[in-house]
Parts: structure tokens; sequence; C-alpha cells
């Protein structure tokens, strides 16, 4: 469903992006880990193409990302993506922030937008706080109604950076209970996070980054138990 193949990226002199290679079968989850600075972001929001990259081929369904206009639109459309600040709007009610994408891009009639973000709401279990504002909820909630937000455009794929890094850490399982549940049903989904438990859990393989490589690759149990590297032997002794 998802291909990065031969990836560059810089920042300025930084090469930040070395020769990635990925595939993400339709319903896997993939978990990504990595020392801070590893290039875990960057190479995340090159996939809905937050950023631009400088070389190789990024392709979702086979399709080549669109560079601009009505087609990368649609395209981030299908791509939801939660980051670690939930970034709801303040200023419009929890209901509102799930409804808003799907009437505006999707031309959703508002009672139909209002039953779907109803129903998703329940999902994440945040239904009772719909009329609230956003700042009338706990962490944990806003993360919540972020992951609802974003599953109101119906996405193939979700990408999720750290999400639940800004939280107290006893909102924390009931994000990660979110976003195990996704995968439960099946959402394809790539998760970058420091939660080794979710990523024993939920993942169907682990990405291992360092330096802008992927060094790396799969299943937990592989992972946890046989890291191959160095570097991971390391990263994973400080972590676990
Ligand atoms: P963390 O675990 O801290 O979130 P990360 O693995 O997500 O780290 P990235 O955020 O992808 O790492 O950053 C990779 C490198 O690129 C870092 O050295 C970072 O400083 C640099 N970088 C990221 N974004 C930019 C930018 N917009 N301009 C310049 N350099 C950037
Ligand atoms: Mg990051």
């Amino acid at each position: 469903l998802v291909e990065l193949s031969h990836v560059e990226k810089h920042f300025g002199k930084l090469h930040v992006l070395k020769d990635i290679n990925l595939k993400v079968g339709k319903g896997e989850v993939l978990v990504v880990v990595g020392p801070s600075g590893s290039g875990k972001s960057t190479m995340c929001r090159t996939i809905n193409r937050l950023e631009t990259i400088d070389s190789g081929t990024i392709r979702i369904d086979g399709q080549l990302l669109p560079q601009e206009g009505k087609d990368l639109a649609n395209l981030r459309a299908e791509v939801g993506m939660v980051f670690q600040q939930f970034n709801l709007f303040a200023n419009k009610t929890i209901l509102e922030n799930v409804t808003l994408a799907p009437v505006k891009v999707r031309h959703m009639d508002k009672k139909e937008a209002n039953d779907l973000g109803m129903d998703l709401l329940a999902r994440v279990g945040v239904e009772l706080q719909a009329n609230k504002m956003p700042s009338q909820l706990s962490g944990g909630q806003q993360q919540r109604v972020a992951i609802a937000r974003a599953l109101a455009m119906k996405p193939k794929i979700m990408l999720f950076d750290e999400p639940t890094s800004a939280l107290d850490p006893e909102m924390v399982n009931e994000v990660l209970e979110v976003m195990i549940n996704l995968a439960s049903e099946g959402m394809t989904m790539i998760c970058v996070t420091h939660e080794m438990g979710f990523a024993r859990k939920a993942a169907d393989n682990i990405v291992f980054m360092a330096d802008g490589r992927i060094l790396e690759k799969g299943t937990p149990d592989e992972f946890f138990d046989h890291p191959k590297t160095d570097r991971a032997r390391d990263f994973l002794s400080k972590i676990l």
C-alpha cells in the first residue's frame, strides 16, 4: 500500500534520509523507532508530502505521490496524520473539529457528518464531550479527538508521530488502546513511538532508524530479542 524506494532528503547540508526503502502492506502496522534526530518524523512527513524529497520515489496504492494541486489534496485526505501536539481547532467544539474536514473537503452534508462524527467520538470514548471546547478536555481526550478527526476522512493509512509523548503518563494508555483497536480493525498504520509495550503488542514489523538510515527491519520478536546491529542493541539497552 505504501512503498518508499531509494528516498533521499537533505535539509541544507544535513543528510536526513539516506536510501530509505520500505514497504507497508494493507492492514500492516509498522512501528518506527530510533534515537532522536534519526529522521523518523521527516520520513513520516514525506509520506503525505508535508516534506518534499530530493530523489527516490514514494507510492501509495501504486500511485506516485502527486506534487501539488488537487491530486495532492486528495492524497492528503487519504493519509491521516496524528502528531505529538494535538493541534485541535481551539475555537471549534469537539464535534466541529471532527466534522469540519468531511464537510469542507468531502462535501458531506451536515447531518451525515454529525452522525459520522458522533460515531467516531464514541469509538474513541469521548462522545460525552462532543459539545465542549478543546481546552476543556484532558490531553488524552484531546489526542483521541485528533484521532477521530483523522478517521473522519476515511483514510487508507494512518500516520502517528509520537502521539503519546506530550501526554501525562496516566493518559498514555487510553490513547494507545484506541490505536490498538484501530490496528485490530485492519487499519494500515505507520507509528513513530517510544512506547515499546505498544510496539511489541501491535506491530507487525518494526523499523529501526539511526542517522537517517534504516538499520533494521523485522518482527517485534526479531527486533527486541535478536537485534542485529550494535546501534540497535545500544538503543534498546537505554530504553528497555
Ligand atoms: P525525534 O525523536 O527527536 O522526534 P526524529 O527521528 O523524528 O527525532 P527528525 O525530526 O526527522 O528526527 O529530524 C532529523 C534531522 O533533521 C534532525 O537533525 C533535525 O534537526 C533535522 N531537521 C528536521 N526538520 C528540519 C527542518 N525543517 N529544517 C532543518 N533541519 C531539520
Ligand atoms: Mg520526531
